[in-house]
């Protein structure tokens, strides 16, 4: 049967933009429908009255050399301005301030100066997670490192054998036994850091967070992290370009409403008409998937357990702001973290992320204002076990909350607010097609579960969910690399495409 495409990927959120690109490459025929008019999802750019906005992510990894969103940025030309940031981030908690530097070393030695740091055990601690960090980002680095493996990729394994040794020693333990063996547990300038490091990265506490995951991504902000000028939805739109100038098809606007499978392949239902396909990426959250497939609960296991892992998860409460700069402003992008109170849960506006664009971000915001996307994490749990009437009420209580916490901890900005919209679990589910809103991929919570999920298995013949809900999970560089690795399986399952690569493939 002759097909319309080889891949569908439905979606064109940072995973659904590199499967698509990655085939697009590698010489198959791709098509992306995207239900918005414009790419990126939870990282995307928006315009509202006469401002522009980062919808969700702000800051961002994988711009370092060789990286791989350094390698697509040169090899398609794409037009995207970074800002390189000193500090990267600085968390503001009360009696806990931190500038941290872009380099690790260099932060390390920050830590050790706070007052009272027990420096040679903070060092300690700090070279173990490296060498932990140095181990898993390679795997970042190369996707062709993570499973399924190729035969070079085997290879590239049996030859690091000794570096994952010391790794094992901390599967399905929390972060907090790696801070008692360093006798650190208790010295709250750090704790406080890697919760809150923590509830970003890995989505939980660092006593709850799976060691290896939270020691990996402790190395967030030293690994190519840079703030995209303009937005986020540059880099998106650039990668969109690409990929319409590899000979893929861009469908924007175009939801997909239904899918189906057929002989060899699938059948989808789109605004445009109907589109066969010989393989199915979704670039969507389990629930969502079961819902377009019109599978109930129990149809198929594996979606079950990943859709519950994902419901265990978070929603994103937001602030949307404009602000007058405050005198003495720098003139970079700043991403603060800041916490009202140290000691009780980072979440519901005790605990906001807030990204300020830079002076040189003209057109943001009216005149010399600056845009402030400010983010808290909702527990959909709770969200959920509220009756429907008391859901805005609480949503309401937790945006005053992050109001409160701003006030406090960045009242230099907050003093100069101008204009605010806001956002709840309900506006990421409107747009953005996450069930309930559900943002934040699967909490990497302590447990062996996680380590199942490495290999990726197709939901059906020939039907994959990329994005942040599978291996290797959240941020736009993850599900950008899981993305690409998805594209290489498909790739080789496809086999020789009908036409040769446009450019040049380098693996
Ligand atoms: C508040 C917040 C802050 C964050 N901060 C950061 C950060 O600073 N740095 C970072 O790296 N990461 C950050 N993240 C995480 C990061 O944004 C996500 O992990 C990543 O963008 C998710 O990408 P995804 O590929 O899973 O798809 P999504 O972004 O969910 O995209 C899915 C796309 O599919 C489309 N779609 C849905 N249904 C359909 C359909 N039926 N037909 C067609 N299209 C459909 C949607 O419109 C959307 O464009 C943040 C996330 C949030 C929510």
């Amino acid at each position: 049967m002759g097909f319309d495409t080889d891949v569908l990927v439905v979606g064109a959120g940072f995973g659904g933009l590199a499967t698509a690109l990655r085939l697009a490459e590698r010489g198959h025929r791709v098509t992306l429908c995207e239900a918005l008019r414009y790419p990126g999802g939870c990282a995307s750019t928006f315009s509202r009255r006469g401002h522009r906005f980062e919808a969700g992510a702000t800051l961002f990894s994988g711009f370092g050399p060789g990286q791989l969103f350094d390698r697509w940025i040169r090899r398609y030309g794409i037009d995207v301005e970074l800002d390189w940031l000193d500090p990267v981030v600085a968390l503001r908690a009360g009696n806990v301030t931190l500038a941290v530097p872009p380099d690790r070393g260099d932060f390390v030695e920050r830590i050790c100066a706070l007052p009272g740091a027990p420096a040679a055990r903070v060092r300690a601690f700090f070279a173990e997670q490296r060498r932990v960090a140095n181990t898993l980002w390679a795997l970042f680095d190369d996707p062709r490192l993570l499973p399924p493996f190729g035969a070079r990729g085997l290879w590239a394994h049996l030859r690091r054998t000794p570096r994952y040794v010391p790794l094992l020693a901390w599967v399905g333990r929390p972060l907090t036994a790696v801070l008692h063996k360093h006798g650190l547990a208790d010295w709250s300038p750090l704790r406080v850091w890697l919760d809150g490091l923590c509830q970003i990265t890995v989505q939980c506490s660092a006593a709850e967070a799976e060691a290896p995951f939270a020691l990996a991504t402790m190395d967030y902000y030293f690994r190519g992290t840079a703030h995209v000028r303009h937005g986020i939805g540059a880099l998106a739109t650039g990668l969109t370009d690409a990929l319409t100038r590899l000979g893929a098809e861009v469908r924007f606007s175009s939801r997909v409403k239904g899918l189906q499978p057929i002989p060899g392949g699938w059948r989808a239902e789109t605004r445009g008409g109907p589109i066969t396909a010989r393989r199915v990426a979704l670039n969507l959250i389990p629930q969502a998937a079961r819902r377009l497939l019109g599978w109930p609960e129990g149809a198929n296991r594996g979606l079950d357990r990943r859709a519950a892992a994902v419901a265990d998860g978070w929603g994103a409460a937001m602030l949307y702001l404009a602000a007058e700069p405050p005198p003495g402003a720098p003139d970079k992008p700043q991403h603060l973290q800041c916490v009202l109170d140290p000691s009780r849960p980072l979440q519901e506006g005790n605990h906001i992320f807030c990204s300020i664009s830079g002076a040189a971000d003209r057109g943001r915001a009216p005149g010399k204002q600056r845009t402030l996307t400010v983010s808290t994490h909702v527990p959909m749990a709770t969200l959920r076990a509220l009756p429907e009437a008391e859901q805005g009420a609480y949503i309401e209580r937790i945006q005053h909350a992050m109001r409160a916490t701003l006030a406090a901890r960045a009242p230099e900005w907050s003093a100069g607010v101008r204009y605010a919209e806001t956002a709840s679990p309900r506006t990421f589910e409107r747009f953005t097609g996450r069930d309930g809103g559900l943002v934040g991929g699967i909490p990497r919570r302590v447990g062996l579960r996680h380590y199942l999920d490495l290999v990726p298995r197709a939901v059906a013949p020939g039907l994959h969910l990329v994005g942040d809900s599978v291996f290797p999970g959240q941020s736009t560089l993850a599900t950008a690399v899981g993305g690409w690795k998805l594209a290489e399986r498909l790739h080789r399952a496809l086999g020789a495409p009908a036409r040769a690569p446009l450019l040049e493939v380098k693996v």
